[in-house]
């Protein structure tokens, strides 16, 4: 489900997709896409390695966890503690990708200090479902392969 709501994104980079589920309904939706979905805010071409190490997020986009924690606090807050929140990537062909290690220490922490209990993701290995502790941990603690 959030690999079909990763179909609505418009990064040229990645396409993401994130729901954040409570006793099997969805309390919260989002895709990445620029900030505000304003088309001149779009960085998705450029280098990372161009801006600054001070430059907390080099990420082109807002991501799809970032939209879904948003949508989530706007319309169901009171149900976020204790919430299962789910990542889809798509390859450019639109079929769904294997998601890397953790890494993104700003969803990491979002989701920690949110409340919510778990993260899923779809690795090669299988579906995988940190706790959000764990999570935080190895998002920090992220080495490439
Ligand atoms: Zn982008
Ligand atoms: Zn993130």
């Amino acid at each position: 489900m959030s690999g079909d709501v990763a179909k609505s994104s418009s990064c040229e980079r990645v396409k993401g997709g994130s729901v954040i589920v409570k006793d099997g309904e969805i309390i919260g939706r989002g895709f990445n896409s620029p900030p505000g979905n304003i088309e001149n805010q779009k960085r998705c071409l450029n280098s990372k390695k161009d801006y600054d190490a001070k430059v907390t997020d080099k990420t082109c986009c807002i991501h799809a966890e970032e939209r879904a924690m948003f949508d989530a606090l706007r319309n169901n807050s009171e149900k976020i503690p204790g919430s299962r929140i789910y990542f889809t990537r798509l390859g450019s062909n639109g079929e769904i990708e294997f998601s890397k290690e953790p890494y993104c220490t700003i969803c990491s922490k979002m989701a920690l200090d949110l409340g919510i209990k778990e993260f899923v993701l779809y690795h090669e290995k299988g579906i995988c479902s940190y706790g959000l502790e764990e999570y935080n941990e190895l998002s920090f603690n992220y080495l490439p392969k």
